[in-house]
């Protein structure tokens, strides 16, 4: 009998495990669920939509869906529509992998005024995603100021400032094209609390900022050092390497001749935001490095804004019925075990770090940890939780119509654009036959 497996969230983390368990050689029977009868997580809500080749790897997604082994359960909720324990009573295997959908906090004053929104529900409201579509951000704005140094909060700056004809090829929801061509803003600033070699953008992200047709990418020279010191690894110096050349590149781009500008500005760490009822400014203390430690120098200023997003990382919900590790937001776990047959991978398992084939390797890891413990099935698996949806009346959705909202999503695309997308469940359930 196959070793019966569900896999929870159809993120790539989810998709990676499921695919490295049937590659093993053993006999599984997977079932993906989701609440949302799209998948791809991430891969659909958080890659920026103008990052198109990054989402092909859903192509291998679906590959691995349509094994004859995997069945998808879309609109069905851990917690709302069945729980772990019964998951677990009806699985060999369950395993975790539902992402880091919860914004860290800066845990600053101020930081719950309109206007202030962390990246995850912002990217998630560019990305046309189902608890994010209506967030409808106020964009009648001149100034915003992005907080974080790593890619997300360039790919923020970067949507915020690209033009309707930059975006054509993507997928962005046109209610955000509009909100964001509609806006006067001019000038996006780039916060962080370290400095350009600390920043921790990777180099391609760094370089679209000066290739961007009209906006102006803009640095104070006078920070950027003349070659990376300090404790890294060759590897580490070399991209910093390159980041700090990019940098200094930008210089060829005259601002003069662009209507926005990013302005990277380092060694910034916010105190407050300030305001009477929505963000006004944000206060911050200048900072410098000390052994490589972040410290205030005492030193502070304001930048005028009216939207304020922290991109400073994501951590996950705590899922009932497993310990949570609340400080570093994952659920608690020994390389990917979690307890009893209940096991995570991907950000709930280690945080909100990494590319997404790094996710491939914790699902290497824990599949070997899986193919060591279970040789054999003994549990009814996909049955169980059929007869249980069936049960509670749960309107559950296979792969199948996903392939059904996919092609009307593709029909219904702006011409050059790849989909328009769908962006509330219902809408997605009232398009199934
Ligand atoms: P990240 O790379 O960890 O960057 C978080 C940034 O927030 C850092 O600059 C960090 O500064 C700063 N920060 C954290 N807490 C802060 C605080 N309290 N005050 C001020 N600044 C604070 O995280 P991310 O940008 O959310 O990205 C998550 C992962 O997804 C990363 O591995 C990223 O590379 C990946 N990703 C990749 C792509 C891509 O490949 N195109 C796109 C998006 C995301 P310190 O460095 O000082 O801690």
């Amino acid at each position: 009998m196959p070793v019966t497996v569900a896999i929870i969230g159809a993120g790539p983390s989810g998709f990676y495990t499921a695919d490295v368990l049937l590659k093993s050689g053993l006999s599984y029977e997977i079932d993906i669920i989701d609440r949302i009868p799209a998948p791809y997580g991430l891969i659909r809500y958080g890659v920026a939509p103008d990052h198109q080749t990054t989402k092909n790897v859903s192509r291998a997604f679906e590959k691995t869906a349509l094994r004859e082994e995997v069945q998808y359960f879309g609109n069905v909720e851990l917690g709302r529509d069945v729980t772990l324990d019964e998951l677990k009573a009806a699985y060999d295997v369950v395993v975790l992998a539902v992402g880091a959908r919860l914004d860290k906090k800066l845990g600053i004053p101020g930081e719950d005024f309109p206007g202030v929104y962390g990246s995850v529900e912002f990217v998630n409201w560019y990305n046309g995603h189902p608890d994010c579509w209506d967030l409808n951000p106020d964009l009648d704005i001149e100034a915003a100021v992005v907080v974080g140094n790593g890619n997300v909060a360039i790919d923020v700056a970067r949507v915020l400032v690209k033009t309707r004809e930059e975006m054509a090829h993507s997928d962005l929801p046109e209610y955000a094209v509009e909100a964001i061509e509609a806006s006067p803003l001019m000038d996006v600033y780039m916060c962080g609390r370290r400095g350009p070699v600390e920043a921790k953008f990777t180099n391609v992200e760094l370089r679209e900022m000066g290739e961007l047709e009209i906006c102006a990418p803009i640095i104070d020279a006078s920070l950027l050092p003349a070659e990376v010191t300090g404790d890294w690894s060759d590897r580490d110096r070399r991209l910093r390497e390159k980041n700090l050349g990019t940098m200094r590149g930008f210089d060829s781009v005259d601002p003069t001749e662009k209507s926005k500008r990013v302005h990277f500005q380092f060694f910034s760490s916010p105190v407050e935001i300030l305001g009477a009822d929505r963000v006004e400014a944000v206060r911050f203390e200048r900072t410098r490095l000390e052994d490589g430690r972040t410290v205030g120098t005492g030193e502070h200023f304001e930048i005028a804004c009216g939207l304020v997003v922290a991109a400073i990382g994501s951590k996950s919900e705590a899922v009932d019925g497993v310990p949570f590790d609340d400080k570093q937001g994952i659920v608690v776990n020994q390389d990917g075990w979690v307890e009893d047959n209940v096991y995570a991978v991907g950000w709930v398992m280690r945080g909100s770090t990494g590319v997404i084939s790094t996710n491939r390797n914790d699902a290497v890891m824990v599949s070997d940890q899986i193919a060591e413990k279970f040789q054999d099935g003994s549990k009814l698996g996909r049955q169980a939780l059929e007869s249980l949806l069936a049960e509670r009346q749960i309107r559950r959705t296979d792969f199948g119509d996903w392939k059904s909202i996919e092609a009307i999503e593709i029909a219904n695309a702006p011409e050059g654009a790849p989909r328009r997308k769908f962006v509330s469940i219902d809408e997605m359930l009232a398009a199934l036959p």
